[in-house]
């Protein structure tokens, strides 16, 4: 390795200690936004960020077209950190628990890089700082600033703790689930527990609801489609004697095909009211449309594959039931989403996860490579 990477790369780590110490929840990443822009400033970038938002920071380097899209999100999670490590966070309850950290030090990395080559790009290149990644609102209030105007291309990874540090996930499709969120009461009749007759039990109606939903996938999905249901909570009563007046249970649904996803919404309203006839009770339904799929596109994904193999170890990995807001610009804009390894010790959203920082010179290299690639392809296209 040059004196020269050792350098960067020795930057880019301590960059993602600092981030880590100061992490900031969703669309409050205000410290986040200044010491980004200040870096970016410091490189040369144009700092375009639309005053409709609030946090985040979009800059620019480079003329003309095409534009080309860097996307990294930039929030934390309401975690209590727990890793014991030396640059742990430092505000209470809150933790870079995802690795957006990670995510923030690859990509001014892969700025350092590119700013070397500013007068020699081949078009624009754009560094869109996401806010507000966990909450699945950020990418909308990007585009809805108009943040995301006139790019050609958008690209953007998840660190994968699961993955040796550097390697490379890629495949064309559908890479991370469609997310949505329900939420289900059963309004009965409140009684005595000794004396059923004189109520409508909402209990009842709550665990067979549970088991009947678990039919959806077996039974009414597409078993060559992947989709899952999970039930994570559910209440009603609060003592022993007496049958309550009302339940309620909220969960998930992910899916990866857009057929499975309706499905699986109307199946489920379907056996949610059949339920409620069934025992007598009210049902109301709250659901809530997520992320839709982090789908590749197969033509882009093509050339950031291609140029990938060139530099890194490149494998086809398993989708993963998560869900990512870069759905929403994939949906919108021609887009490539990979996942890098970072070789962790548990998984997202842990309080202990420990990721490598072995991975951080590889995902800058990445974003860097294919930024270049893609304002090629797409100038020749
Ligand atoms: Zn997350
Ligand atoms: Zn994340």
């Amino acid at each position: 390795m040059t004196a020269t990477q050792t350098d960067l790369e020795t930057t880019i780590r301590e960059t993602r200690h600092y981030l880590h110490q100061y992490p900031e929840l969703s669309d409050h990443e205000v410290q986040t936004t200044a010491y980004l822009t200040k870096r970016l400033v410091a490189l040369g970038y144009r700092i375009i960020t639309p005053a409709g938002l609030r946090t985040g920071v979009i800059a620019e380097i480079g003329h003309g077209q095409p534009v080309v899209g860097l996307r990294s999100d930039i929030d934390a999670l309401p975690i209590k950190e727990a890793t014991g490590l030396t640059f742990s966070s430092e505000n209470d309850g809150v933790m870079h628990a995802c690795g957006h950290d990670f995510h923030m030090a690859a990509l001014l990395g892969a700025a350092e890089l590119l700013a070397g080559e500013a007068a020699s790009l081949n078009g624009t290149i754009r560094l869109v700082f996401q806010p507000a990644e966990e909450t699945h609102v950020g990418a909308q209030e990007v585009r809805d600033a108009g943040g995301v105007e006139g790019l050609d291309a958008i690209i953007g990874f998840h660190n994968k703790p699961d993955l040796p540090a550097g390697t490379i996930g890629l495949l064309p499709g559908g890479l991370m689930a469609a997310v949505d969120e329900f939420k289900v009461t059963f309004t009965g009749v409140g009684t005595h527990a000794a004396m059923p007759q004189f109520g409508r039990d909402p209990i009842i109606a709550l665990t067979h609801t549970v088991n009947a939903l678990q039919t959806i996938v077996s039974r009414n999905e597409d078993p060559q489609q992947t989709a899952v249901i999970s039930v994570t909570h559910i209440e009603g009563g609060n003592t022993w004697n007496v049958i309550p007046g009302s339940s309620w249970f909220e969960g998930t649904v992910r899916t990866f095909d857009h057929q499975a996803r309706a499905v699986a919404k109307q199946r489920f309203t379907e056996v949610i009211n059949g339920q409620a006839a069934t025992f007598g009770v009210q049902a109301e339904i709250n659901w809530q449309t997520g992320p839709d799929v982090v789908d590749n596109n197969p033509e882009l994904e093509a050339v950031v594959e291609a140029e990938s193999r060139e530099h890194f170890d490149v494998v086809a990995p398993q989708p993963s039931n998560a869900g990512e807001d870069f759905a929403f610009f994939s949906q919108r804009i021609p887009s490539v989403f990979a996942f890098i390894g970072s070789h962790g010790n548990s998984d997202w959203h842990h309080a202990d996860l420990r990721l490598d920082d072995a991975g951080l010179l590889p995902a800058a290299k990445w974003y860097y490579y294919n930024a270049k690639a893609l304002l090629t392809y797409l100038s020749t296209k």
